[in-house]
């Protein structure tokens, strides 16, 4: 039982205190500091499907709610909107499934000890948030931040890397495990027979194109997926035009968690100003994956306007994103600065977690499912859900 928990050991408050703390007083000196620790909870065995099942079952069984609500500088953030799918975070696609979270009924949610709310986000920062979506989502209310007394530490973690920083400035540090790749599935044409990509982002773009297909978005195909280190460096030493092309150990390809998404009969070149790439930027959230390099934050990515590259980063955060109108570089600055944030999706409440590790400890909640991702920033995400 890989999630067993510890003992825990310390309260939620001070966790919060010393994440808030520790960021708010070391955060220039740490940006220099930045190492990847994302390294030690990779694992490189069994399926992430599998173990997140296991989990499931398991913390089903155990699933009982413990009001424990803490203080905690965590903002909260009205969300609006909410994406059309209704599949858990770890699966994001419909046809997957998994053991998942039953909501308990028996057990309503807490009302005592509101968080206090505070608001670390400026303003101006958060002004512009908008969604593509309409509204078919709960109104968040703050009813208390779930207690992350458990003690996980990091050689436990199961690294998902969704929302791993990967650009010009962060490399990926960790070789790529390839026990989770898939070749494009049989009825999705892709560019060639091996094209392989990370299994949950697979499905989330078998699901997405599913659902282009109902709206009569032409043909796409998956033109690139999982890319190896030497196809990255043959790729990017041979690139006239190295705008569009990281060098090796930086593209998010290397996680296998970005495709490139084509139309059928069509090239990279007139992809842009085309339906189907507007109708992929609007809707790809609701699946988890996002639009990394849009065109009006290509001075944040470093990277030209792609409309064609996508990323998993998980249905959340990928709402999130879109609806801040964050590029993946803003999420994590501002999950680094906040802490977190909790929502409501289609139902499920969700609650995000930024932390440094403390001697080698992340904190994660007690009777919760929840995965973990490094943010490559010497931080790590946890994502419960409930
Ligand atoms: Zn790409």
């Amino acid at each position: 039982m890989a999630y067993r928990r510890r003992k825990p050991r310390r309260s939620a408050r001070k966790i919060f205190a010393f994440t808030l703390g520790f960021l708010g007083i070391v955060s220039a000196a740490l940006l220099l500091l930045i190492h990847d620790m994302g390294s030690s909870g990779s694992h490189g065995d069994g399926s992430l499907l599998e173990n997140t099942a296991r989990i499931a079952a398991e913390a089903q069984a155990f699933m009982e709610r413990t009001p424990a609500p803490s203080p905690s500088p965590l903002h909260s953030i009205e969300p609006s909107a909410a994406p059309a799918a209704t599949t858990p975070e770890a699966t994001p696609a419909p046809s997957l499934s998994m053991a998942s979270p039953t909501p308990s009924s028996a057990s309503p949610l807490p009302t005592e000890s509101p968080l206090p709310i505070e608001t670390p986000m400026p303003q101006e920062s958060l002004s512009h948030a908008h969604s593509t979506h309409s509204a078919d989502v709960a109104s968040e209310s703050l009813e208390g931040f779930p207690d992350f007394s458990a003690e996980l530490p990091l050689s436990e973690v199961i690294d998902t890397q969704y929302l791993k920083l990967v650009n010009r400035d962060r490399a990926i540090a960790v070789p790529v495990s390839y026990t989770r790749l898939m070749t494009a599935w049989p009825g999705v044409p892709a560019r060639t027979t091996y094209v392989t990509v990370h299994e949950t982002a697979l499905s989330a773009v078998k699901a997405l194109f599913q659902a282009a297909q109902s709206a009569d978005i032409g043909d796409l195909f998956v033109a690139s997926g999982f890319r190896g280190t030497e196809e990255q460096r043959t790729l990017y030493y041979n690139a006239a035009d190295r705008s569009y092309v990281l060098p090796p150990g930086h593209s998010e390809h290397q996680l296998g968690l970005a495709v490139d998404i084509l139309i059928v009969g069509h090239g990279f070149s007139n992809m842009a100003g085309s339906p189907e790439a507007a109708w992929l930027a609007a809707h790809a959230p609701a699946f988890g994956l996002i639009l990394r390099y849009p065109s009006d934050k290509q001075h944040i990515t470093q990277v030209a306007y792609e409309p064609w590259h996508f990323r998993y980063v998980g249905r959340i955060h990928a709402w999130y994103m879109q609806k801040h109108k964050f590029v993946l570089e803003e999420y994590i600055e501002y999950l680094q600065h906040n802490g977190g944030f909790q929502a409501v999706l289609d139902g499920r409440r969700y609650y995000v977690l930024y932390q440094r590790p403390e001697n080698g400890i992340l904190f994660v909640p007690e009777y919760l499912l929840f995965n973990v991702s490094s943010a490559n920033t010497g931080g790590y995400i946890v994502t419960a859900w409930r």
